[in-house]
């Protein structure tokens, strides 16, 4: 089969093949890319395989960065893109089922796809737009299957990472699995407990953001895969809650809010911890846990300008977004409108700061300051002082008067 139209990132990258091949070796484009070319899809990253060894490789182009020398990948610079040029290899022996022991650079296009985990992403592009499919991929496709290329029990056997990534498929393409990868892939769940949680985390932030999440969660329900992951554990029941409550078009915005949504479902009281199991960053865990808190405050009250403040505006508004979807009331141009009142957003934005009123009204640093100050913001948020150095120190003159 031979591409209709080639997407113009391939086209752009084309010289990186030709150069390749005129130094006598071959060079195609791989991976996901060339599944999302053939359903016309976009496409981002664009992987090239080659027959040359990486010191070939930096033989061939004059810039060059060994990203991953050892796994076979430089990167290369030409015009203003980047390209990961890697060489065929093999895998072999996953000793510790985290990573490959060993890989092992060869000279064969069929040995690099055999070792890549579903037939729709076994795909080779050479640079006359032919698709080489040496695994029935392309009937896959056109089946909207995911089949795990070779024999499947040894496949998930050897990196139980593609059972997450089977599932991650399915919720990104909306295909279903074929029959003895599914069960090969239920076979071998108990190791994914040996897969590190920052790939597992990858991949279920990817199904959760996928347009077909319900599909990919469900499966990953009834696979009984949740019963392996960090915190998940018999949290069958809150996983189907959370599947049946959003409409089947919702999909979420952010990373963020679909693990708040995760945890609302789970009803988890505790989301640092939580989010410290999925091995997270701080700032994830803050956003997170700031979603939790708004979606708890909007099931008893409206939101307030101190809200508004305190969490901003983009945080409420994906709270209002799954409230619209659970089809709860919801008010987007409210929270607009008030953004827009606040007199500050920060409170850095206050227009006297701590020393100036120090050195104005001989105050020491200590809690008597930091209350007038926290006094000022308080005040400012709630409308009722302006951010002007007059209003500020009329407002500060009164204070110490009255005292
Ligand atoms: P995406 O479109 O999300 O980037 P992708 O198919 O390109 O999906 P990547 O994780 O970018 O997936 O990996 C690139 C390719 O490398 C895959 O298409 C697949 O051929 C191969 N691959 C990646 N991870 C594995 C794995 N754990 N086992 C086998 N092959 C893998
Ligand atoms: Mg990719």
């Amino acid at each position: 089969m031979r591409l209709k139209t080639l997407p113009s990132e391939f086209q752009k990258a084309l010289p990186i093949l030709s150069k390749i091949k005129e130094s006598g070796y071959e060079a195609y484009f791989v991976g996901g890319s060339v599944r999302d070319a053939i359903l016309e899809r976009p496409i981002h990253d664009v992987d090239i395989a080659t027959s040359a060894y990486p010191e070939e490789i930096k033989k061939i182009f004059s810039r060059t960065v060994d990203v991953g020398i050892e796994h076979g990948t430089i990167l290369v610079l030409e015009e203003d893109e980047e390209y990961e040029i890697t060489t065929f290899r093999t895998e072999e022996a996953y000793v510790d089922y985290r990573r490959p022991s060993q890989v092992h650079f060869v000279r064969s296009l069929k040995e690099d796809l055999k070792r890549r985990d579903f037939t729709v992403n076994a795909f080779a592009l050479n640079h006359t737009s032919e698709v080489i499919d040496l695994f029935g991929g392309l009937k896959d496709l056109e089946e909207k299957t995911l089949r795990a290329v070779g024999d499947a029990k040894e496949r998930f056997n050897e990196d139980a990472l593609r059972i997450m990534r089977g599932l991650r498929f399915m919720a990104s393409l909306g295909f279903s699995i074929e029959e003895k990868t599914l069960a090969a892939m239920i076979d071998n769940t108990f190791l994914l407990e040996r897969i590190s949680v920052e790939r597992i985390f990858i991949e279920l932030d990817k199904l959760l953001m996928a347009p077909f999440w319900q599909k990919g969660l469900a499966q990953l329900v009834s696979s009984n895969v949740y019963q392996f992951l960090p915190e998940l554990k018999n949290s069958k029941k809150q996983l189907e809650v959370m599947l049946n409550d959003l409409p089947f078009h919702f999909h979420f915005e952010s990373s963020e809010q679909a693990w708040a949504y995760l945890l609302i479902s789970l009803n988890t009281k505790t989301i640092k911890p939580f989010l410290k199991q999925w091995k997270t960053s701080n700032d994830f865990q803050k956003t997170v846990e700031n979603l939790v808190t708004v979606y708890q405050i909007r099931l008893e009250r409206e939101i307030s300008r101190q809200d508004v403040y305190r969490f901003g505006k983009e945080i409420i508004k994906q709270v209002e977004s799954l409230r619209e979807a659970k089809g709860l009331s919801f008010n987007y141009d409210k929270i607009v409108e008030i953004d827009r009142q606040l007199t500050i957003h920060n409170k850095r934005e206050i227009l006297v700061n701590g020393s100036q009123l120090m050195a104005l009204y001989q105050l020491e640093p200590g809690p008597k300051l930091g209350k007038l100050l926290s006094e000022i913001e308080s005040q400012m948020v709630a409308g009722h002082l302006d951010n002007t150095e007059d209003a500020i120190l009329s407002f500060v003159e009164r204070r110490l008067a009255g005292e």
